[in-house]
């Protein structure tokens, strides 16, 4: 998780919503890591959580993710939920909590829904104080 907090922290800098995740092989060894991009790529879809997804998919030269784990600073919305089951990521770790746009414990609650193909064990609160006070400071300089 700090290698994700590393990465949100230079999403911040780059004038991004401080988000950043981490793939982590079955070896337990990290394959992919990437904070948002979606200003700068003018992508609505390059979520920390979909680029590392991409990265750890082309490394392993698949679609799937068998056996890896995904660590988040933020709960994942409904898009990047998605994006962890049809990967099949076996583990998903987050840090804060995200009542507004979250996917996983709040509004879509893909992981709960009765068309989610796969359905990866998720361990919340992760380093939560860090990830919000990010996410804090980030929106106050914005205001
Ligand atoms: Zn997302």
């Amino acid at each position: 998780m700090d290698q994700a907090l590393e990465e949100a922290r230079a999403a911040g800098v780059r004038g991004e919503v401080p988000v950043g995740a981490v793939v982590v092989s079955p070896r337990g060894q990290i394959v992919a890591r990437a904070g948002n991009r979606t200003r700068e790529m003018s992508d609505p879809t390059a979520h920390a959580e979909v680029l590392a997804i991409r990265a750890a998919c082309a490394d392993a030269g698949s679609e799937r993710l068998v056996g890896h784990d995904l660590y988040v600073t933020l709960e994942p919305c409904a898009m990047c939920a998605a994006a962890i089951a049809a990967a099949r990521i076996g583990r998903v770790y987050y840090g804060a909590s995200d009542p507004k746009s979250g996917g996983v414990a709040h509004g879509a609650r893909v992981f709960s829904h009765s068309q989610a193909h796969h359905v990866p064990e998720v361990y919340d609160g992760i380093g939560a104080a860090e990830a919000e006070a990010l996410l804090k400071d980030f929106f106050a300089s914005r205001r």
